[in-house]
């Protein structure tokens, strides 16, 4: 079942109101995904006239071993699109974060001017190439942390409508690699339904099967696992010292929407990230 933007902020307000300290980051992340989710309706209607090619490309994945993005070599949309939603982004970070206020203004005013192109801005994010971020955040005097994060969102409703597309052309069985299929984003996410390991892409929200003995990074066979309290798994890999978090569903009392799970599941991450500092002392 897909997640809704009326369930995220939803569950969202329960728990903030059930843990205010949790609540008010939860309730950011919740409120920008369904933003983010929003955004996405839009802009799948503006893929329509791709929609085919993608689908068509979306059965080559399995066999060229790439992702979707990759194959179909980006996602092109208008100027003005890619503009609106970096506003709508920027406006959401703006209701939650009155601190950035300026800032984010000054991203906006100077992406209106020209300066740089919000297109572009997102598209290096995501191969992980941040020179052109850095060049935005020196010449406008802001964080780069900050124009990174705003890149990466701007995307996401884009990744977002891709995958809604060309979801159910994936042989999703037979893809047995650790990064997404539909964007290429490696993930530290993953649930556990009926005693079988799945992954969930913390960008685009594309899911698939993968097997809990592999290691989605670096794919060896050397893993360990640990339970930790409220229904997750932590596993590890002893080879590339990556680690990534899966929610037991078996156990879960009550559905949560799984795009809160990278946020549900940070305990699993004070833990994996105190034992690395421990380094080895595990036991
Ligand atoms: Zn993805
Ligand atoms: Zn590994």
């Amino acid at each position: 079942m897909e997640d809704s933007p009326s369930s995220l902020r939803e569950i969202a307000e329960k728990m903030l109101s059930e843990d205010p300290e949790l609540g008010a980051s939860l309730a950011f992340y919740a409120d920008m995904l369904a933003t983010i989710l929003e955004l996405s309706m839009k802009v799948k209607d503006q893929l329509e006239p791709m929609e085919s090619r993608y689908r068509e490309l979306a059965k080559e994945v399995t066999r060229e071993k790439r992702s979707l993005l990759d194959l179909a070599g980006g996602v092109n949309l208008p100027d003005d699109v890619w503009m609106e939603i970096l506003e709508n982004i920027s406006s959401k970070v703006k209701e939650h974060r009155e601190e950035l206020s300026s800032a984010l203004d000054t991203l906006i005013e100077a992406a209106k001017e020209g300066q740089f192109n919000p297109a572009d801005l997102a598209k290096y994010s995501i191969k992980g190439d941040l020179n052109y971020a850095r060049g935005v955040a020196v010449g406008l005097g802001l964080d780069l942390d900050l124009v990174n994060a705003v890149a990466l969102w701007t995307l996401q409703p884009v990744l977002v409508a891709l995958k809604r597309i060309a979801e159910k052309d994936v042989e999703v069985e037979e893809w047995l690699e650790g990064f997404c299929p539909i964007c290429g984003s490696y993930t530290r996410t993953g649930f556990r339904r009926e005693g079988k390991n799945y992954l969930k892409c913390e960008i685009c929200g594309m899911e698939w099967p993968h097997p809990e003995s592999k290691c989605p990074f670096c794919g060896s066979e050397n893993v360990s696992s640990q339970s930790i309290d409220g229904g997750f798994l932590l596993y590890r890999c002893g080879d590339c010292g990556e680690y990534w978090k899966v929610v037991d569903e078996d156990s879960l009392e009550e559905r949560i929407p799984r795009m809160l799970y990278p946020v549900i599941t940070f305990p699993v991450d004070e833990v994996a990230t105190q034992t690395d500092e421990g380094s080895g002392s595990e036991g």
